[in-house]
């Protein structure tokens, strides 16, 4: 990897804007490239790379879970997660809420909408969040802390398509807000944003981007 790629990502990322550095089938060395430049945010979109990485890198690392989360591998990440972007389900809330008691902490999570045109892509519609928010199983969790919503947009050369959707889920937020967050101050995050449209994610509203190849280069899947 070039670390000035990641300069050159860094700069262009204001500051009330988290960017979190997606280091998924990248080796611990680029990690620490990055963490050396004084970083200390970074995403993995698989549970079990996740906790190979966080037990043999700083502990001083915020570890952002960016992918979709299988129910039965929640215990693995519950003792140390930052914040899990792609919460989509009630069943999937009640789980996290479970190991984090266990773990005797609140986990951080933001609920994750279905906003592109791809059918491929996971997320909740707007009517989804709403009853899942409403339900008396999500208003008795005690160990979570909804802090905002998290959507990818098509894959696409066509900008307006994505400017909308990343718009959809700004108004997705600020629905949510008014109606069930107004008095809580963590209710704050819009995680749109990757290496190909983070720029225009950011002038949609975006709070915190998620940026992996322009920082770390093309991934090769084996
Ligand atoms: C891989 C991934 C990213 C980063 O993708 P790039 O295009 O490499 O920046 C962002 N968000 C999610 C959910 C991902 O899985």
């Amino acid at each position: 990897m070039q670390i000035e790629n990641f300069k050159r990502v860094q700069k262009e990322i204001p500051e009330n804007v988290t960017l979190v550095a997606v280091s998924k089938t990248k080796p611990v060395e680029d990690i620490l490239a990055v963490y050396e430049e004084g970083h200390k945010i970074f995403g993995e979109n698989k549970v079990q790379e996740l906790v190979r990485k966080y037990e043999v890198l700083p502990k001083d690392i915020q570890w952002h879970l960016i992918g979709h989360l299988q129910r039965n591998k929640v215990k693995y990440i519950a003792p140390f997660v930052h914040l899990i972007h792609a919460v989509d389900s009630l069943k999937l809330l009640k789980e996290i809420n479970k190991q984090a008691k266990k773990n005797d902490r609140i986990i951080s999570c933001l609920l994750q909408f279905h906003i592109a045109k791809e059918d491929s892509k996971f997320g909740m519609t707007l009517d989804t969040a709403i009853e899942l928010l409403k339900s008396d199983d999500f208003l008795s969790m005690q160990n979570i802390s909804i802090e905002g919503v998290m959507g990818m947009a098509t894959n696409t050369d066509d900008e307006e398509l994505i400017r909308e959707e990343f718009r959809t889920l700004f108004n997705y937020f600020h629905v949510l807000k008014s109606h069930f967050f107004k008095f809580n101050d963590a209710f704050k995050e819009i995680s749109m944003g990757m290496s190909g449209d983070y720029l225009i994610a950011i002038e949609e509203g975006s709070t915190i981007v998620r940026v992996g190849s322009a920082i770390f280069g093309e991934r090769k899947y084996l």
